[in-house]
């Protein structure tokens, strides 16, 4: 072995140790942001499995008070029973396996997050996109979901990510629906009835 090939082995070692060092807290970052998205993603998907649920004939009660609004507007989706809200909560605490140990501000981070996802669905805009509506729900999407029309009723069920409605069926495209939609449950239930879910 050559002193010459000596000296470049060496040389190349040191770069790669350079390049490792440089490389492993980025790769370390990636990780958390995978690992962040992937418990979104398990936690939306989980959402989308109660929500088709709760429009089951032995969950509907739970979620009519959702539906029951007229209009639509932005605080409309606040409304949900106590049983609806437990339910719809499991996949996001499930998901949370997938933080491993996350800051302290991760909790208020889901938290405004749905907050913020629930209102943009629910504000009284017929405002959407097609190629938008191929990633996630917007609200002209989710107004399809509380129309009062029967061909609607287990129509676009997906919270966040959209992708859930186009590969489990449940997709109602916008562009064909139209605006001139009406909402509701077309039933009168006692409002505390709603609110308890019973
Ligand atoms: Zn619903
Ligand atoms: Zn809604």
């Amino acid at each position: 072995m050559t002193i010459e090939t000596v000296f470049l082995q060496l040389t190349a070692k040191a770069l790669l140790s350079i390049l490792r060092r440089i490389a492993s807290p980025l790769e370390h970052v990636r990780a958390r942001h995978l690992g962040h998205f992937r418990s979104a993603a398990l936690a939306d998907f989980g959402h989308y499995w109660v929500h088709r649920l709760l429009h089951t004939r032995y969950l509907w009660r739970t979620h009519k008070w959702h539906h029951s609004p007229t209009y639509m507007y932005w605080l409309a989706g606040v409304r949900g029973s106590v049983i609806q809200q437990t339910l719809v909560n499991m996949p996001y605490i499930g998901a949370a396996v997938f933080l491993d140990i996350a800051p302290w501000w991760m909790f208020w981070a889901i938290l405004l997050k749905n907050v913020a996802q629930n209102d943009f669905m629910h504000l009284n805009r017929w405002w959407g996109n097609r190629w938008l509506e191929w990633i996630i729900v917007t609200p002209r999407y989710h107004h399809i979901h509380h129309s009062d029309d029967p061909a609607h009723y287990r129509g676009n069920l997906a919270a966040l990510f959209s992708i859930w409605d186009h590969l489990f069926g449940t997709y109602v495209d916008p562009e064909k629906v139209g605006r001139n939609l009406t909402f509701g449950i077309g039933e009168t239930v006692s409002p505390v009835r709603l609110v308890i879910g019973l």
